[in-house]
């Protein structure tokens, strides 16, 4: 028999037990989205084998304690049928930076010393922003209506909250890095990651947005659609990379980044925004640098972009 190993825990084990708790940590009062995998039933060392019967989701403090036997299966199983799962996830992002620049569908926002940037808008009003704290520090905040319109995952200023009877998956890494929220199969309503990156990395990134922006141009030329210059000066990258090392980069050169690469933002009456990996008939390669708003949804209000 093929030996098991640890990290090969499957993805529908995985969703399956984060599912169980509701996405979020059980332990009453926790409600931790950062989720780990712990074998209970039998232990891992003893079985060596994935049963998600005898496992379940904790955040990575409750593991610790649950590897050095504080709690019972008795206990862990309780848990697993527990109601906690109908209370709301609750989970603090650790990103507060000076300044940020943020990648939304393939497109830039940034903003030097403003209180709030507006980064996606819609007449609704403000979908994602970053607001500074008593700290002088940015976070995020963002509202992403379901596609009943009904319910709402929100993030107020890097603390997420989320219903967990409303979604269909919600996965955030333990590191704190990657958030994304399903709502339904194959239904990504927002995926969020964060990174510090260096100015060679952004710089490749702008390159490989600007040539698939120009590739989504062709096909609608193709298409006897409208003419855009493909051939002229790359202003929006040139305007990024002069913005971000102007004023985000930290003590190590770096450049910190929350990248919005996949989205479904749903508008009351109108059709979902949707971005998939930098790609949105809505959203094509441009920047919004120094206005107070990034980019409009649906006619709402929306700053200069280039
Ligand atoms: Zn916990």
């Amino acid at each position: 028999m093929a030996k098991v190993h640890r990290a090969h825990l499957r993805a529908d084990i995985k969703r399956q037990l984060r599912r169980e708790v509701g996405y979020g940590c059980p332990f009453p009062g926790c409600r931790k989205p950062f989720l780990t995998y712990h074998h209970f039933d039998p232990p891992w060392g003893v079985g060596r084998r994935h049963d998600p019967n005898g496992m379940i989701a904790i955040c990575l403090e409750h593991h610790a304690q649950a590897d050095r036997g504080v709690y019972s299966i008795q206990d862990l199983r309780a848990l697993k049928q527990g109601i906690h799962s109908a209370d709301g996830v609750k989970g603090h992002f650790p990103w507060t930076k000076r300044e940020f620049l943020v990648r939304v569908g393939g497109c830039y926002v940034g903003r030097s010393g403003a209180q709030a940037t507006i980064v996606l808008n819609s007449s609704q009003g403000a979908v994602v922003q970053l607001r500074r704290n008593q700290e002088g520090l940015l976070a995020l905040s963002f509202c992403l209506a379901a596609p009943d319109g009904e319910s709402e995952v929100v993030m107020e200023d890097n603390v997420l909250l989320g219903d967990p009877a409303e979604i269909h998956d919600l996965v955030a890494d333990t590191g704190a890095t990657q958030l994304r929220i399903w709502w339904a199969k194959k239904s990504v309503g927002l995926q969020l990651k964060f990174a510090r990156v260096s100015h060679q990395e952004l710089e490749l990134m702008l390159e490989r947005d600007r040539a698939r922006g120009m590739k989504a141009w062709t096909k609608c030329r193709n298409a006897g659609g409208f003419e855009i210059d493909c051939d002229g000066d790359d202003v929006v990258s040139s305007t990024v990379l002069a913005w971000a090392t102007k004023n985000c980069l930290d003590d190590e050169g770096r450049i910190p980044l929350v990248d919005i690469d996949q989205a479904r933002v749903c508008l009351p009456g109108r059709p979902p925004l949707v971005i998939r990996d930098g790609v949105s008939p809505v959203l094509r390669f441009s920047a919004a640098i120094e206005c107070g708003v990034g980019f409009a949804l649906d006619g709402g209000v929306g700053g200069f972009s280039i």
